[in-house]
Formats: structure tokens, C-alpha cells, sequence
């Protein structure tokens, strides 16, 4: 065999993966990505991504959030590059509605530092928000923004320096089992390993056609806002946020470069049918829509972007990951779902595990590719 395992895809995930499989567990691993390794069209492009422990989807993921949260510390302690803004993370909303209930109880029940504020005291706060009446705020104190192109850059350079055998412009046409493995076949060639893991994102029903049924391919659009004074705006004064207001679900992000603030819808672009037809610019009209929910609940901030993005993710029906053994020899985690940057070294770790055949420190059932028959 050429390597333990060959991980596939070498973005947010993958670059995770080989970083925890080569260092931490001393494996001979090969990488292969299909494009330039940190190319910008991966699930984690756009400047920034924001990791909160207080989740609006349940409060299950935290653990997992936490061994999260120690693995970018050791990222960054590792490396000269700053891969987390401590800003914290404002969630918004009625104290009745679902996703604040888990909020809550996710801080609650985990002791995370937090504070619970009225609407009062958010106006006092943190005027940006403009007019508040319903909505509390939680601030979980451990979250705040991550830098996720050198994130994905930091963990592929450590990969390498534990040993790892990483190859660019690679795209994996096939995985077959073989006796005692995988044979992965390449657009160069063919490589063998014990184990494959497949960290695809967009692409991974590609190569595992049983996700084809379960992954919905969304486009997710980030814009970009220029507020009058920038100040304002600083991580230090102005932490990431989600807010639920009727059917406005919007987010932010303090602005890392002293100019610009993100803040935009977090899923309404619809699906595609094929990653290769993603549309990446998008006309000033199609952005009407998100600049005026920005502009009504943010009014300091403009209604036109000064910037936007188009990325995409893959979705699972219910919103959690697809992480197992589909087939034999071959991991997968995928259809991360619009939520999943701040857990990838978590996944990646999880994906080690699973490839080496550890135990895990999860209980991953819940992310098992059978939930969905098939
Ligand atoms: C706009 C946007 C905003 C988001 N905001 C947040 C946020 O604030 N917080 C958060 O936690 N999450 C967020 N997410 C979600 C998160 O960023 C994604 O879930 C995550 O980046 C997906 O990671 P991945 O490893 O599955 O895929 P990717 O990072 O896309 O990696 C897949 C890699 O596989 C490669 N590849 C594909 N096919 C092949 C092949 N056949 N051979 C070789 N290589 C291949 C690709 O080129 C790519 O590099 C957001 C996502 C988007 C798009």
C-alpha cells in the first residue's frame, strides 16, 4: 500500500483530517485535492466564518464544538497566523423561539460563558442593532471569527511538515475496494492505501454515489457593507451575530479588515442541481433583497453591498453532517450544512478515527449515512 490513508479533498475538512491523521496519529497519509491547495472556491471562501458553542441548532453539538474549539487553539499556537478573533457571538431573537431555546440551554447546560441581555441593555450595548423590542441577546463568550483561508493553509502546511504526501490539481475519478484497502485512481494515476477518506464537500456524491439522494447543493451568497465609521464595527466592539427576527434570519461578522462588515441572509439562494453550474457573480438586483433586510436591521449600514461572494455547501435534509463508513475502507464526512467550518477539526479528527479504526470520543450515530435508508 502507498500511504495508511488518502484523504480526499483538501479543503475545510480534508486539510483538517491529514493535519490530525500525519501529526497526531503518525500515519502515512496522501492528500489529493483537485484544484490548487487553498484555491477560493472551496466551502470555506470568504474571509471569515463564525464559531459560536451557544447553537442555535441543538445543544448536542456542543462537546464536539468544545474539543473543536482546543483543536484551533492548537492550530494557531502551532503557526505565526492569527486564525481567531475572540469578538464573542450575539444571538438575537424572542427568548420563545426555537433556536434561541437552544442557545440557552446549550450554554446553560455546558457552562459556557455567557450573558443573557434584555433589549435595554443591547440598545445601551450595542446601538448598531437599531430598534430591538422582543428579542434578548445571549453573548457566548467563546465565540467569535475565524480565518478560514489560512486556517485551511496552516493545517496543510503542518500536514506536510508531519510527513504527509500532498498533491494539487489531483481530481479522484474512483475508489474501489481492494484486498485490504482502496484503490483511488486519479486523473495522474493510480495510488493505494488502507483506508480513504472522502472530505469532497460539494463534489462528495461524485465519488459516493449513495449521497446523491441525501446532498443538496446550495448556493450561499456573502455581502459586504461599508459603514460610515468602521470603528464601530471592530471586533473588539462589536461581536458576530445571528439574528432571528420573523422571517428574517440574518448574520454578521465584525469587520476584520477595519473597512468593510459582513452581514447577510444565511440561506435563501434556493439549490443547483451540479457544483460546476455554481454562479459566481451575481447581478446588483439580486442583492436588493438581502441590502434591505441588512438596512432595516442595521440601519447605520447602507442597502447596497460594497462586495459580495458566491460559495456553496452541501445540505442534508436535517441539517447534520454525513459522517460514517458508506462503503469498505472509505470514510466520509460531508453535507456539513452551511454550519460545519467551526467543527472541522473536529470532523477531521472524527475522520482519523474512523480510517485508523479508533475509538471515537463521540457518539457519531446520529451522523450515520443510514439515517436516510439508501
Ligand atoms: C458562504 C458560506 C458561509 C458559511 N458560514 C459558516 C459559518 O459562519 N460558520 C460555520 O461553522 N460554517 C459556515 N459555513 C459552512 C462551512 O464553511 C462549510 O460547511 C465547510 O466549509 C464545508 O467543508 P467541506 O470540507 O465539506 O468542503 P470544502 O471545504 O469545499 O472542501 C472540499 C474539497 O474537496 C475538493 N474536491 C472535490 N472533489 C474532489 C475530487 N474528486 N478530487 C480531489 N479533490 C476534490 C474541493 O476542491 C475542495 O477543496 C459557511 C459556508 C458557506 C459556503
Amino acid at each position: 500500500m502507498d500511504a495508511d490513508v488518502i484523504v480526499v479533498g483538501l479543503g475545510s475538512v480534508g486539510s483538517m483530517a491529514s493535519w490530525r491523521l500525519a501529526e497526531v496519529h503518525g500515519a502515512r497519509v496522501i492528500g489529493m485535492e483537485r484544484h490548487a491547495l487553498g484555491h477560493d472556491a472551496g466551502g470555506y471562501a470568504g474571509e471569515s466564518r463564525l464559531f459560536r458553542t451557544g447553537y442555535h441548532e441543538s445543544p448536542e453539538y456542543v462537546p464536539m464544538l468544545l474539543q473543536a474549539r482546543e483543536h484551533w487553539q492548537e492550530l494557531e499556537r502551532g503557526g505565526r497566523r492569527t486564525l481567531f478573533h475572540p469578538a464573542g457571538v450575539l444571538s438575537l431573537g424572542a427568548p420563545a423561539i426555537a433556536p434561541m431555546r437552544n442557545v440557552l440551554a446549550s450554554v446553560e447546560q455546558h457552562r459556557i460563558p455567557h450573558e443573557v441581555l434584555d433589549a435595554a441593555e443591547l440598545s445601551r450595548r450595542y446601538p448598531q442593532h437599531g430598534a430591538l423590542t422582543d428579542e434578548i441577546g445571549v453573548l457566548d463568550r467563546f465565540g467569535g471569527v475565524l480565518r478560514p483561508e489560512p486556517a485551511v493553509h496552516e493545517a496543510l502546511r503542518r500536514a506536510r511538515e508531519a510527513g504527509a504526501e500532498l498533491m494539487d490539481d489531483t481530481a479522484v475519478t474512483e475508489i474501489e475496494p481492494v484486498p485490504g484497502g482502496v484503490r483511488v485512481t486519479t486523473e495522474q494515476g493510480v495510488r493505494t492505501a488502507n483506508h480513504a477518506v472522502v472530505t469532497a464537500g460539494a463534489w462528495s456524491a461524485q465519488l459516493l454515489p449513495r449521497l446523491r439522494e441525501v446532498l443538496d447543493i446550495r448556493p450561499l451568497v456573502l455581502t459586504w457593507f461599508a459603514p460610515e465609521d468602521p470603528s464601530r464595527y471592530a471586533p473588539e466592539v462589536f461581536p458576530g451575530f445571528i439574528r432571528d427576527t420573523g422571517d428574517v434570519h440574518l448574520f454578521g461578522i465584525p469587520s476584520v479588515d477595519g473597512a468593510l462588515v459582513k452581514a447577510g441572509w444565511a440561506d435563501r439562494w434556493g439549490s443547483i442541481d451540479d457544483p460546476s453550474r455554481l454562479t459566481r457573480f451575481l447581478e446588483p438586483r439580486a442583492l436588493a433583497g438581502v441590502g434591505r433586510d441588512v438596512h432595516a436591521l442595521i440601519p447605520e449600514l447602507p442597502a447596497q453591498p460594497s462586495r459580495h461572494s458566491v460559495h456553496m455547501d452541501a445540505y442534508t435534509p436535517d441539517r447534520r453532517a454525513v459522517i460514517g463508513t458508506p462503503q469498505p475502507g472509505v470514510a466520509v464526512v460531508a453535507g456539513l450544512s452551511g454550519h460545519g467550518f467551526k467543527l472541522a477539526p473536529a470532523f477531521g479528527e472524527i475522520a482519523a478515527r474512523l480510517a485508523l479504526g479508533l475509538p471515537q470520543q463521540h457518539d457519531i450515530s446520529r451522523f450515520s449515512p443510514d439515517r436516510f435508508g439508501g
